[in-house]
């Protein structure tokens, strides 16, 4: 199977058409939720989402904030904005759609959380000790999060004693027949917090044994003009450019 794992897209639709014409043919999507929020086309996104060939996707945080599941009080003021925003464009069709989702989803092979395997919607799953505990929370060789939109892979030794992180770079492949265990984030489509502005995804290969990280080039110009036409925050225009 080859597995096409994505998160975060925030409703960034240049983004999400570059990681589609970039990734190739695969068997499989996984997707890790906040489809919308924070950008231009949040009915578009959830549109192109779920037309994706044997997709399994997730709710995330923002998803639920838009169609009034959970408090605004937990955002800043510019995610309260596009949040208002969002709520206020999305379609009926979006909104089931979004409202059928959970937050989790598992195989015998695979965890999949928005956040963390503790906390699916919240949890900021950043150092090597919050992972620790994370590992303790499923049993399966291999755990996909997002919420962080930063890159980043979580392994834990065979038996256990001991946990390590790497932040990986586009190109950068996984070999998984080491016997580790891992929790692993993609990255962010649509809005990419780790210095690099270009949309992150990666590929889980099972037959080969790997994961492969990508990042793509897409006209984020494009994507900001809209962004600033809808009178959402300009921050949210700007971070697009750096990364962050
Ligand atoms: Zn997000």
């Amino acid at each position: 199977m080859r597995y096409l794992v994505l998160g975060d897209v925030h409703a960034n639709l240049e983004a999400l058409e570059a990681v589609l014409g970039d990734c190739g043919e695969y068997d499989a999507a996984l997707c890790l939720g906040d489809l919308i929020d924070y950008g231009p086309n949040p009915n578009e996104c959830v549109e192109r989402t779920a037309s994706l060939s044997h997709l399994t996707c997730l709710v995330g945080n923002h998803d639920q904030a838009a169609f009034g599941h959970v408090s605004l009080d937990a955002f800043n003021s510019q995610a309260r904005a596009a949040a208002v925003w969002t709520g206020s464009m999305l379609s009926a069709a979006s909104r089931t759609f979004l409202e059928t989702l959970h937050s989790t989803a598992a195989t015998s092979e695979y965890l999949l959380a928005h956040a963390s395997p503790l906390e699916p919607i919240w949890e900021y799953l950043e150092f090597e000790w919050q992972a620790t505990l994370n590992f303790a929370a499923f049993e399966q060789p291999l755990c996909f999060v997002g919420h962080t939109h930063v890159p980043k892979v979580f392994a834990q030794t065979a038996a256990g004693e001991h946990v390590e992180c790497f932040l990986p770079r586009d190109g950068v492949d996984i070999d998984l027949s080491d016997g580790m265990r891992r929790i692993v984030n993609p990255g962010s489509v649509g809005q990419p917090r780790d210095g690099d502005p270009r949309a992150s995804y990666l590929i889980w290969d099972t037959a080969l044994g790997t994961i492969s990280f990508h990042r793509v080039a897409y006209p984020f110009a494009i994507t900001q003009g809209k962004i600033l036409r809808a009178g959402l925050p300009g921050a949210l225009a700007y971070r697009l450019s750096c990364g962050r």
